[in-house]
């Protein structure tokens, strides 16, 4: 036998089957079931084989204890979901990393039922027949947005590859090079026009583009005038492009559709509550467009999807397409999207009852009010060595909605404490390995936490998270 704390030979490991029915395994196999502590254990031990082979595997490591904390620590780190929630303090409301859109509660409760119990998905309770799917979604949307009809699918990516197969399909779609957009992901409308097998006839400039260069494009190839809102980004200058209405004009002269990709695609107007301009579905339909398109994530603040509404005989032609069905939404989407549709009936609540709006419109003087009473807790949390400021900063709406504009917002400016070395990153990494992730924005050699997503609901976890920090 080799002393205390030596090296120990591969022959001298306590062998499986020994181990798993010693009392210091009962835990995990209580927890976990045989066979994953079963796995766990031999991985453990294939561990400490290759140690021992290397010659260098200590004693006090094939303690039977030792080796049934560390199989017991793998089983619960392996246990954890890969999705779990987090704080945004980015300071930009529709992240998409972290999810987008987050849902009321009404419409939480709704995809809860209706993945838990049957319902009548596609049966019509009054006749007892089939029903479709996507009709009370449906007749929201035409009763919010004034459309003749509607139709649902995936995404917005999803509702644009879907309206350009079944109205542009070996024929061209004429688009202003000012609006040949790259949204993040890798949706770039190009890309999206090869995929749906319609030929992009590019007109304009990339700063310029007039009712003329539409015009003379046409020709017997064209299918359909598209335009795509410029989501995130914005052309400044010497700049010209054509507004809805008069391409509207343009289209209908020429007997072509005229489809508008809207991005966000508000339902009602921001203005109300001091938000920057967006066009809302509505206004674009009423402009004369034939086809809308838009996220349910954005800011209409609902699921992941895609809406397209507009004149009815289009529709119907995006139904048919088979493409329709492999884009179809899920029971559980079509649950929120329908609850998050109803609060629209009441725009005057809508500030309260729909988390985004309720985030976007929070006044920075209250946010700055929120920070002043946590702080506190903050600082005792960096025990000195960090020093946390409120500051006003900007927030940004996000998901490509209102790209330029900025909404006055407060929150934490970190920075190393006076005569401390080192930069922030790794508080900045000890905040994002917290159970409830806490995540900012690293500029200006400081950690910029921004409150404007933290609902007083949410501050007391948000300060627990604090206490288990050791920065
Ligand atoms: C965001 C966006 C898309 C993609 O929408 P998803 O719902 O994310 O698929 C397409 N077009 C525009 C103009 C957008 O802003």
């Amino acid at each position: 036998m080799d002393a205390k704390g030596g090296p120990v030979d591969a022959r001298e490991l306590p062998s499986i089957g020994r181990l798993l029915d010693t009392a210091d395994f009962a835990p995990s196999i209580q927890t976990h079931g045989r066979t994953r502590t079963l796995a766990a254990l031999r991985a453990e031990l294939d561990r400490l084989r290759a140690c021992a082979l290397a010659g260098e595997l200590q004693r006090d490591a094939v303690h039977a204890g030792a080796i049934a904390r560390r199989v017991g620590d793998a089983l619960s780190e392996a246990a954890q979901p890969h999705l779990r929630a987090v704080f945004n303090l980015t300071g930009t409301v529709l992240h998409t990393n972290l999810g987008r859109a987050l849902l009321p509660e009404t419409a939480v409760q709704a995809v809860a039922r209706a993945l838990a119990a049957p319902l009548n998905l596609e049966f019509d309770l009054d006749g007892g027949v089939r029903g479709d799917r996507e009709a009370a979604v449906e007749r929201l949307v035409c009763e919010l947005t004034g459309a003749q009809a509607a139709t649902v699918v995936n995404n917005n990516a999803a509702a644009v590859l879907l309206l350009l197969n079944t109205l542009a399909n070996r024929r061209e779609a004429i688009v202003s090079r000012g609006e040949l957009v790259e949204i993040g992901g890798a949706f770039r409308i190009p890309d999206v026009m090869r995929s749906a097998g319609a030929r992009l006839t590019e007109v304009g400039t990339t700063n310029r583009t007039h009712p003329s260069d539409y015009a003379d494009a046409i020709s017997a190839r064209t299918a359909l005038l598209l335009k795509v809102h410029a989501s995130n980004y914005a052309i400044t200058g010497f700049t010209a492009s054509v507004a809805a209405a008069e391409l509207a004009a343009l289209a209908q002269a020429r007997g072509l559709p005229l489809a508008i990709d809207l991005g966000s695609g508000s339902l009602v107007d921001l203005t109300r509550w001091g938000l920057p301009k967006e066009p809302t579905v509505g206004e674009t339909l009423a402009a004369g467009a034939d086809l809308v398109s838009f996220s349910g994530d954005k800011l209409l603040g609902g699921p992941q999807a895609g809406i397209v509404a507009g004149r009815a005989e289009l529709i119907a032609r995006l139904k048919r397409n088979p493409l329709k069905r492999a884009l179809r939404l899920d029971k559980a989407t079509l649950a929120a999207l329908e609850s998050v549709l109803m609060l629209y009936r009441e725009p005057d609540r809508l500030a309260e009852t729909l988390p985004t709006l309720r985030l976007l419109t929070r006044p920075a003087s209250a946010i700055e009010q929120q920070a002043l009473r946590l702080l506190p807790a903050v600082r005792e949390a960096l025990q000195g060595k960090f020093d946390a400021s409120v500051t006003p900063m900007h927030s940004q709406i996000g998901s490509g909605a209102l790209p330029v504009d900025r909404l006055p917002s407060s929150g934490y400016r970190v920075r190393p404490a006076e005569g401390r070395r080192g930069g922030v990153s790794r508080l900045e990494a000890a905040l994002r390995a917290l159970p409830r992730p806490l995540l900012g924005r690293v500029a200006d050699k400081a950690l910029w936490l921004d409150l404007r997503c933290l609902e007083e609901r949410d501050e007391a976890e948000f300060v627990a998270q604090w206490r288990l920090l050791h920065a």
